[in-house]
Parts: C-alpha cells; sequence; structure tokens
C-alpha cells in the first residue's frame, strides 16, 4: 500500500522495542494502558471513523472479555464442560466468543434500523451490563474478582509489568496491521463505502447490513481482546473500568485522535491517556473537591478538536512525513484481466418495462410507463425536470420498488429484488446527483464498481492473503479509468475533481462492474464541449460492443446525435416514443418543452 509511513513506522516500532529498560516502571505502566485503550479506540476507528456508527457501549465488551477470563480463572466448581476453558486460553476463546456473540445479536437487532438505534442500543448495553457486573453474587460484585492468574506464553511465566507492555503492544500492533490490511482490500473498500451511503453502496453489490454488523463484530472483538490482557496485567477486576462513561472516553480517544485513520486511535489513546493522569493531578487541587474534573477538559478538548481539526489529530502528524513520489500509473497496474460475463448479441432484450407505476403518497411519479432496451442501443429518455425520469430509474434498478407494474431484465421479472441482486445480474447505473466517496482516490471508487467481481472477504483480507485478486481488480479499475480518460487522476481523491469529472468517475465506477445494461442520469451536465463530445464517442464505443444504455439527459444536441430512440416523460407519463427526429417534431414534445410556443 503506502510506502510513506514504512520508516516512521519502522522508527515507531524499535523505539518501542528498546526503550523499556531505560524507564521507570510508573512510565512503563502508563504505556501499558495507552495499548490498551488504543487496542478499543482502534475498533472504534473501523466502526465510527470509517463505518460511519457510533457505539457508546466498548467498555463494556472490554468488561465482558475481561470478566470472562476472571470467572474462568478463578472460580472453584465449574460445570464439567466448563473446565477445559478454566484457564487463560480459555478465558480468551470464551471472551471472544460472547463477545461476537452478543455484538452480532445487538448489531441484528439495531443495525438494520437507521438513525440512533445503534447508538441508544449501545447506551442501554452499556449500562445494563455494567450493573450486572456490580450486582451478580458470583462476578464479585461492586468489590470484584480477584486473584486472577498470570499469563503463561509459550511456557513462560508473565509476572511483571514489563512482561506484559511487550504482549500488550504486540498484541496492539497486530491487530492495527490487520486493520489497516483490511481497510486497503476489496472488503475494506465496501465498508469504506457506507458512508457513501446505503443506496450507492447497494448498486455497487455490497451487502451493507452485512458489513455494518461485521465492523460491529470486529470492534467488539478488540474490546474483548483489551479486557483479557487488562485482567491479567491487574490480575484483578471490578466493574469500575467498564461503565458508560469510559465508553464515552473511548470515543473521545477515537474522535481525538482521528476517527478515520488507524494510527489515530494510538495517537488519540496517547493524549487521552496522558492528559487524563495529568489533569487528575491538577483539577481537585484547583477546585479544591475530589471528583472526575477531567470529563469537563475532554468535553472542551473535544469542541476545540471538532472545530479546529475535524479530521482529529493524525492528519496532522502524518503531514510531518513528506509524500513519497512513486505513484504508479493507470498503465502500470498490470493483472491477469477478470472474467467477464457473456455479452449479449446485439438486438437482445435487456431491459423491458410494463405499466409501471410509481405512487409518492398522492403524486403519481410514473404513470403506467413503458419502454424497452436492447443490447447494442442507446435509448435516451427525456423530460422537463420532475418529469419522473429518476424515480424510474430507481424503480429498474430497485431502488424503490414500483407500486403495479412489471420490469423484467434478461428475460427475469426484477421488480421487487434488491438493488444488490440486480446489480450483480448486470444492471449498472450512475446517480444524478452524484454519490461518490470523496476522499477516497479515483482508482479506489472505480474499484468499488468491481466488487463482485472479487470474492474475498474480510479473514483473508486481514491477513493480505487476497493481493492477487486484489491487484485484478485494481487492474481492471484502472483500465476503466482509462478508458473513460481519467487516467492521470487515478490517484487523485476523487472529491477534488470538478463535478463533470466526477460524474465520469461514476461512469467508470459503473463500467468496471462489467455490467450488459447501463443506466446513465444526466452523465453530460457540467461537461465542457469537448469533454461531452469524448462522452458521446465512449457510448458510441460502448454501444458497438453490445452495451445496452439508457440515457437521461438534458442536453438536447448531445442526445440527438447519439441516440437510436428517444422516449419523452411528462407529469410521470410517456408523451412519445420514436426516431430522434420525429420525436423532436412532435407537437406534443415541442408543447412540453416549449410550453406550446411553436
Ligand atoms: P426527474 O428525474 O424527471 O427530474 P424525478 O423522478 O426526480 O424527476 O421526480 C418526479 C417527481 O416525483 C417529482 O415531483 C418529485 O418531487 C417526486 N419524487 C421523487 N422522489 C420522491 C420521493 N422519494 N418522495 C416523494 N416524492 C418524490
Ligand atoms: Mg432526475
Amino acid at each position: 500500500m503506502n510506502t510513506r509511513f514504512q520508516l516512521p513506522v519502522a522508527v515507531f516500532v524499535v523505539a518501542l522495542a528498546l526503550v523499556p529498560p531505560f524507564m521507570s516502571d510508573y512510565h512503563v505502566t502508563l504505556l501499558s494502558y495507552i495499548g490498551l485503550y488504543a487496542l478499543v479506540a482502534l475498533g472504534l476507528v473501523l466502526l465510527t471513523g470509517v463505518g460511519g456508527l457510533t457505539s457508546f457501549g466498548q467498555a463494556a465488551f472490554v468488561g465482558l472479555g475481561a470478566y470472562a477470563t476472571a470467572v474462568l480463572t478463578t472460580t472453584a466448581e465449574l460445570p464439567a464442560w466448563l473446565e477445559p476453558f478454566a484457564n487463560p486460553w480459555g478465558g480468551l476463546l470464551v471472551g471472544l466468543l460472547v463477545t461476537a456473540l452478543v455484538a452480532w445479536l445487538l448489531g441484528l437487532l439495531t443495525l438494520r434500523l437507521s438513525g440512533h438505534y445503534l447508538p441508544l442500543g449501545t447506551i442501554a448495553w452499556g449500562i445494563s451490563l455494567y450493573f450486572l457486573f456490580g450486582n451478580l453474587a458470583f462476578l464479585g460484585g461492586h468489590t470484584g474478582i480477584g486473584g486472577i492468574p498470570p499469563l503463561v506464553v509459550a511456557g513462560f511465566e508473565l509476572r511483571d509489568g514489563r512482561h506484559y507492555y511487550y504482549l500488550i503492544w504486540t498484541v496492539l500492533l497486530a491487530a492495527v496491521w490487520i486493520t489497516a490490511n483490511l481497510l486497503d482490500s476489496r472488503a475494506g473498500r465496501a465498508i469504506r463505502a457506507l458512508k457513501g451511503g446505503a443506496v450507492m453502496a447497494e448498486a455497487m453489490g455490497v451487502d451493507t447490513a452485512r458489513a455494518k454488523i461485521v465492523i460491529f463484530v470486529i470492534a467488539a472483538l478488540f474490546a474483548a481482546l483489551s479486557g483479557w490482557l487488562y485482567a491479567h496485567l491487574q490480575r484483578f477486576v471490578n466493574p469500575t473500568p467498564f461503565g458508560l462513561h469510559i465508553g464515552i472516553e473511548y470515543l473521545f480517544m477515537a474522535v481525538i485522535g482521528g476517527a478515520a485513520h488507524v494510527w489515530g486511535a494510538l495517537a488519540g489513546a496517547a493524549v487521552i491517556t496522558v492528559l487524563k493522569q495529568w489533569l487528575q493531578g491538577i483539577l481537585p487541587q484547583l477546585f479544591g473537591a475530589s471528583g472526575n474534573f477531567e470529563v469537563i477538559a475532554f468535553g472542551l478538548l473535544m469542541i476545540v478538536v471538532l472545530h479546529r481539526a475535524r479530521e482529529g489529530l493524525w492528519p496532522r502528524l502524518a503531514r510531518l512525513v513528506p509524500a513519497s513520489g512513486c505513484r504508479p500509473a493507470s498503465a502500470d497496474f498490470q493483472a491477469e484481466p477478470l472474467a467477464r460475463r457473456p455479452v449479449p448479441a446485439p438486438g437482445t432484450p435487456l431491459l423491458e418495462v410494463n405499466d409501471a407505476v410509481k405512487k409518492f403518497g398522492g403524486l403519481v411519479a410514473n404513470d403506467r410507463m413503458s419502454l424497452a432496451v436492447a443490447a447494442g442501443e442507446i435509448l435516451a429518455l427525456i423530460g422537463p425536470n420532475g418529469a419522473g425520469k429518476s424515480t424510474l430509474f430507481n424503480l429498474i434498478t430497485g431502488v424503490d420498488p414500483p407500486t403495479s407494474g412489471a420490469v423484467q431484465f434478461l428475460g427475469r421479472r426484477i421488480d421487487g429484488q434488491s438493488s444488490r441482486a440486480i446489480a450483480r445480474m448486470g444492471m449498472s447505473r450512475t446517480f444524478q446527483h452524484v454519490r461518490l466517496l470523496p476522499a477516497m482516490s479515483v482508482l479506489e471508487n472505480v474499484a468499488l464498481g468491481a466488487h463482485m467481481r472479487g470474492k474475498h472477504g474480510v479473514p483473508a483480507a486481514m491477513l493480505h492473503l487476497e493481493r492477487a485478486e486484489e491487484s485484478r481488480l485494481l487492474a481492471e479499475a484502472a483500465r476503466q479509468c482509462e478508458r473513460v480518460g481519467l487516467g492521470e487522476h487515478v490517484h487523485d481523491a476523487a472529491g477534488s475533481l470538478p463535478l463533470g469529472k466526477q460524474r465520469i468517475v461514476e461512469i467508470a465506477r459503473a463500467l468496471a462492474a462489467d455490467p450488459c445494461l447501463l443506466l446513465l442520469d444526466e452523465p453530460a451536465a457540467g461537461l465542457r464541449f469537448l469533454e461531452k463530445q469524448s462522452l458521446a464517442e465512449l457510448l458510441r464505443q460502448l454501444r458497438a460492443q453490445g452495451m445496452g444504455i439508457l440515457l437521461v439527459e438534458h442536453d438536447m444536441e448531445f442526445v440527438m446525435d447519439l441516440a437510436d430512440r428517444v422516449v419523452v416523460m411528462e407529469f410521470g407519463k410517456k408523451i412519445a416514443e420514436g426516431l430522434p427526429r420525429d420525436v423532436q417534431s412532435d407537437p406534443a414534445v415541442i408543447e412540453a418543452y416549449l410550453g406550446g410556443v411553436d
């Protein structure tokens, strides 16, 4: 991926390995705690920063990991079936399993609902688990559980805080590595696509509900792992560190460090932990009373960060590292081409819409609309603003199913099917209001379009075992960028391009899915004359290769030169259909466009 940070990361790791002998016990312990917190914050980077989902309940997952091992390693008489797990490694396994189960269930219940259900669900979960820890006798109540045995790793008993320092940081760096690997992969692009909205992600074939649950479970597992390490470091657990307020502190760490960056988790955990130590020392003296006054300071710090450095501290730190100069040109992405779907012979019926009706309450946005597109044909759909063209696109692509009527694609009924299923069949689209991931590069945005052509999931991505497939996906994306004339922009952030070019990125993304039918919603809007000409040229080429194209466009010259047939809509109804020349002279069309002026 990025060679830019290799040297700083190497220096950092070597420093971590070498400094403990020169530090006091206190500072080594502080670093151990930073590592433990960073592991939890790392989960939140994935969940909140990248996926856009908020959890206040991470401390409760830490508690689950800690208590699982505490109970299993200290209870005198366990049921016989739990005996094999009555050791720290069994505690780890059970803790992770229970955590995964809880997170999965909680995710299942809350993630399909939009809006605030997940944050609220995690708050409820955080509070209830905290009270459970405090009130159940076998969990030691508020006094907690003591006498947790030390870890034994490869026959070596970890008795000293310094041993745990090395273990914690090894685990953390491994977690950073797998998270960074994940984000730099097909599965990671699917996760990052969540922020572009479910409609776009699903149109690329991403199972958004699944992607959300997966990152929620991963974040919870990181938290539980941190809890397991904590329990054996401390040799004692009680409910205090697993309360809701600590859950909020973990969020602070992720946001202040830089919620979308893996190393931001470390920066945030370090800043908050050190600051907390320092503030807990001085604030009670200032106020002349004891209390958790540092929370006020964190709140203020959060406000300042959100005002001054929305992305958190990490991007500012990262700027200190000079950018590396060598970035491969689009032609340098070489790999065996991806398999292609069979191309239907020209003239094969692809899409057929029959009497489609779409009502929004009392408004009939599509009124008994019918049209058909064949392979190797460009059908233009025109009509004044509000005529119902985009609504028809949504109805065809499965975003918003028709109220009545039938849609057939490749001879199969598709109305009522999910947009993901329809996309898989070979229908790709662009959006009238561009839906790209602005911070992601053009190449990665386009590679998202090829999502359905890869198969490796999260585990392979975490270990980077899917590099062969990944280079094929990126090569395909680069090829599509070249094809639409974006070759020199592959590494630019998609959001940095002018709007007209962003529309072209959407076309490249749609093409990366290897569709047989392409739906383009106002692709030429915002393009300059020459750009329009090259777009028309591209669409002609695609048509010659057998692609069916349904095109909504306002530029009449563009449409009339290009389209084989034209369908005209007004007020949700089809008012004309035919060859461009005939439609142009149709009185009803002139009436619709020019308000009756001849
Ligand atoms: P066009 O793309 O031809 O400009 P649209 O399909 O966007 O037109 O809109 C057609 C009509 O349907 C408009 O009156 C619009 O306000 C209405 N409409 C579109 N989407 C919705 C929706 N989700 N809810 C309610 N009304 C909608
Ligand atoms: Mg529209």
